[in-house]
């Protein structure tokens, strides 16, 4: 009890912690704006509970991410919750472990260069991921909210979100996302079965925008009937 204490007075205290080094800074500022975008997403109901997971690049040489603690409520995050970790997911600043999902974190963050992975638990993603799993993924055509997505520039664009099965096995899982996102160049996002959406972004920012503009086209699929029709 004692030494956590001690612990949890360091995590507070920058220079004990190293965070005035350039990491620490780009570690501390991550983490301030991913508690701002989870507590949102809680409040929009795309993270309930400890759902969800979100993490931002702040290093590639060595590769270092701010990633979400897990076990949290996605409604309280506050920035000492996270943690840094290092290419191979182990934890190199911060207490507590990252998600057994962090491997599907650093399989974006390779296979696409991003600089921010954000994933959600909504109901429309579960819905719709379990509809339309026999295709292997859902079209989003026709839409005007679709321009939101980086390089999209007409709603004529057609988005192929690709549905991948859910798994314990994260390893496993990784090698199927690395996979998908070799054969599918060019997508912004991809659902896990009955599980929920992955996007990200060149920053947080744009991340965020992605998560947005796919939950509301989401919402709209199946508000609009597409899970009965899949
Ligand atoms: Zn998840």
């Amino acid at each position: 009890m004692k030494k956590t204490k001690t612990r949890n007075k360091r995590a507070h205290n920058p220079q004990a912690t190293g965070l005035m080094s350039p990491n620490g800074t780009r570690f501390a500022e991550a983490a301030v704006c991913l508690a701002e975008i989870g507590k949102g997403f809680h409040a929009r109901g795309w993270v309930l509970g400890t759902s969800g997971n979100f993490s931002a690049v702040i290093s590639r040489e060595p590769l270092r991410l701010a990633i979400t603690s897990t076990g949290l409520d996605k409604g309280t995050l506050a920035p000492e919750q996270f943690l840094e970790m290092d290419e191979a997911a182990n934890v190199v600043r911060g207490d507590g472990r990252p998600s057994a999902e962090a491997l599907l974190h650093l399989a974006i963050v390779r296979g696409v260069d991003a600089g921010a992975v954000l994933h959600t638990h909504s109901v429309w993603s579960t819905i719709l991921s379990g509809s339309h799993a026999a295709q292997g993924g859902i079209a989003l055509e026709g839409y005007e909210m679709l321009k939101g997505l980086e390089g999209v520039r007409t709603h004529k664009h057609r988005e192929w979100l690709p549905i991948l099965e859910n798994s314990q096995d994260m390893i496993e899982l990784g090698e199927h996302v690395s996979k998908t996102l070799r054969e599918s160049p060019g997508i912004h996002g991809f659902l896990l079965r009955e599980h929920g959406l992955y996007t990200w972004g060149t920053g947080l920012q744009e991340a965020k925008r992605h998560v947005e503009i796919l939950e509301f086209l989401m919402e709209v699929l199946v508000r609009s009937g597409a899970a009965q029709s899949a």
